[in-house]
């Protein structure tokens, strides 16, 4: 499976915010982004002219690097959105939402979305008492998520849990028990993504 391998700390050096790719070192002061807050390499700290289509490129880019996805897979969701009912921002970002990694991630099962990825990819993770190993996989309302028995991650992700501030208010997580319910498809206000994402279904309709 496809992923994007340049370094975490770029990405949110280059869209000037803390996309909290790494887990822990994201809250020390070891943070990137609070010892150089400018943009890598050699041009970095030069003023970039401001124009409506890199505004939104960069809305674009941070998304995508937000939840972890390669340029294919966040078109094919802006796709998809397009074609549900309804603002296709915010369906593009329920969709986000719903992954099984972003929501392992949302449950405090993982300190980052990095972490819950590859934790779902090797199988630590079912979905209604079934193994799922596949990140993009879409959860529902009243879906319950579970480590999976004899998982050898078992104390990884319990030390995941007592770093979780708090569980997004349309999920519901047991941390003793290392479960987790959807309670119904998050509300726009209930989705703390650091994105306007008008300006991305601005950037691919044109
Ligand atoms: Fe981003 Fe985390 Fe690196 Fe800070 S430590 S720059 S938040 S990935």
């Amino acid at each position: 499976m496809a992923k994007d391998i340049s370094p975490a700390c770029k990405q949110c050096r280059r869209e000037g915010l803390k996309l909290y790719l790494k887990g822990e070192r994201c809250l020390t002061d070891r943070c990137a982004i609070d010892r150089r807050s400018y943009a890598p390499g050699e041009h970095g700290r030069r003023r970039t002219k401001q124009t409506e289509y890199l505004t939104q490129l960069r809305e674009k880019q941070k998304a995508r690097r937000y939840y972890g996805l390669l340029e294919k897979q966040f078109r094919g969701y802006y796709e998809a959105a397009n074609r549900q009912s309804g603002i296709t921002g915010e369906n593009l970002l329920r969709m986000l939402e719903t992954r099984l990694d972003n929501v392992v991630y949302r449950l405090g099962f993982a300190v980052s979305r990095r972490q819950a990825r590859q934790l779902v990819m090797h199988g630590h993770f079912m979905v209604n008492g079934k193994r799922v190993d596949i990140p993009s996989y879409r959860v529902r309302p009243d879906d319950v998520v579970s480590v999976a028995p004899n998982s050898s991650a078992r104390d990884t992700i319990s030390e995941a849990t007592e770093l979780t501030a708090s569980v997004s208010p349309w999920l519901q997580a047991d941390h003793d028990n290392l479960t987790g319910k959807i309670l119904r498809y998050p509300e726009r206000e209930e989705i703390d993504a650091p994105v306007a994402e008008q300006l991305i279904v601005e950037l691919y309709s044109k």
